[in-house]
């Protein structure tokens, strides 16, 4: 199989290129290096079975490939408030370019949707049924209204064009090779952690995440592309919702940090709750996380550990 995995050089990315070369499969890695980082592909340049090509992908490109994981966009809310217009940009003419290339070659194409869609839900858990509560205007509108449209552009040319869509909406997944400056909370609590820093919570931190381990999210969207009758979308997430501070705590704990938590203002338009109903994906897929959150929080401060040293 020859897939092809935009935003390859990214977190889930390069994760998931590595997964898909272990199974034996043909990889091309696209990517911009926007957000994503040669190093985290360094190591499979080896492979003959692995090749990368430098492309923004709001330029159109064609590539023969079997399989396509859209994968390339910023996730992190600083890096896509950086580059609002880019950001939209990916999600409405990336995501036709990629579309008209699984067209043209007959491939099935896996769209890296989010929870985002959901915006501040009013719902919980979330199901996939619920079409979400999302500001049009606010800061984090480039990214949510741009993954929703994705999912539009996704139902259009399976409409229109017979393409062989899934659609993924995963949950904050965190695990080894977060970028450094990537401001998402698992990476900046760690990195405070290890460094004596304080460890800086937006809010009360009584807002909810549910924290998905790398290792579990991956399986989930290689078992979505693997399913011939699945179109989605599907929730790809951990079912264990947790507030910000009770994920402080937990990561100055088992880094044996001294760090000291302060409070800072609250981002406009931040989520309060968010937690998936995985029922769906359970039944389908047979799929649900297996990494607790202190086994995942563990390897990934090992990982930073690691890498700071
Ligand atoms: P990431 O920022 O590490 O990876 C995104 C990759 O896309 C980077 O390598 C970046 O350089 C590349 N990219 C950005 N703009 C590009 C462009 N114009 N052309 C080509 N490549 C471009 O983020 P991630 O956490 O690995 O997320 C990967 C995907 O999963 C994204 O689509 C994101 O929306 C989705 N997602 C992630 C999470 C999460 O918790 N990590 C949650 C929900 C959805
Ligand atoms: N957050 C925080 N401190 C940080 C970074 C993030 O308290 O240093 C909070 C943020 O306000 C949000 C939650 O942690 O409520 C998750 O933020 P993240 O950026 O990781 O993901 P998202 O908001 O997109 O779920």
């Amino acid at each position: 199989m020859k897939i092809l995995v935009t935003g390859g050089a990214g977190f889930i990315g390069s994760h998931l290129c590595e997964y898909l070369l272990n199974q034996g499969e043909e990889v091309i890695c696209l990517d911009n290096y926007f957000t994503g980082q040669k190093k985290n592909i360094f190591n499979l340049l080896d492979n003959k079975r692995f090749e990368v090509i430098r492309h923004d992908l709001t330029v159109p490109i064609f590539v023969e490939v079997d399989q396509i994981y859209n994968l390339a966009c910023p996730a992190s809310p600083i890096h896509y408030q950086r580059r609002p217009i880019k950001t939209i940009k990916l999600s409405t003419l990336g995501m036709i370019n990629v579309l008209g290339m699984a067209r043209r070659c007959g491939a099935r194409i896996l769209q890296a949707s989010t929870s985002e869609v959901y915006g501040d839900p009013k719902e919980h858990p979330q199901k996939e049924s619920y079409w979400g509560n999302v500001n049009p205007i606010g800061p984090r509108s480039c990214y949510d209204e741009g993954k929703r449209v994705a999912e539009s552009l996704m139902f259009a040319y399976r409409k229109e064009n017979n393409v062989d869509i899934k659609i993924a909406r995963i949950f904050n997944t965190y695990g080894p090779r977060m970028a450094f400056n990537d401001g998402r909370v698992v990476s900046n609590f760690i990195l405070q952690a290890l460094k004596g820093k304080n460890i800086t919570i937006y809010g009360k931190g009584t807002q909810t995440r549910s924290f998905c381990h790398i290792s579990d999210t991956i399986l989930g969207l290689v078992k979505m592309m693997a399913v011939p009758d699945l179109i989605g979308p599907v929730n790809l997430g951990n079912p264990k919702e947790m507030t910000i501070l009770d994920l402080a705590k937990k990561i100055i704990k088992l880094s044996h940090s001294k760090s000291k938590i302060v409070f800072k203002p609250l981002p406009e338009d931040d989520p309060e709750r968010r937690n998936p109903d995985i029922s769906l994906a359970k039944k389908k897929l047979d799929w649900e996380p297996k990494v607790t959150i202190e086994a995942g929080l563990e390897d990934t401060i090992k990982w930073f550990k690691r890498e700071l040293s």
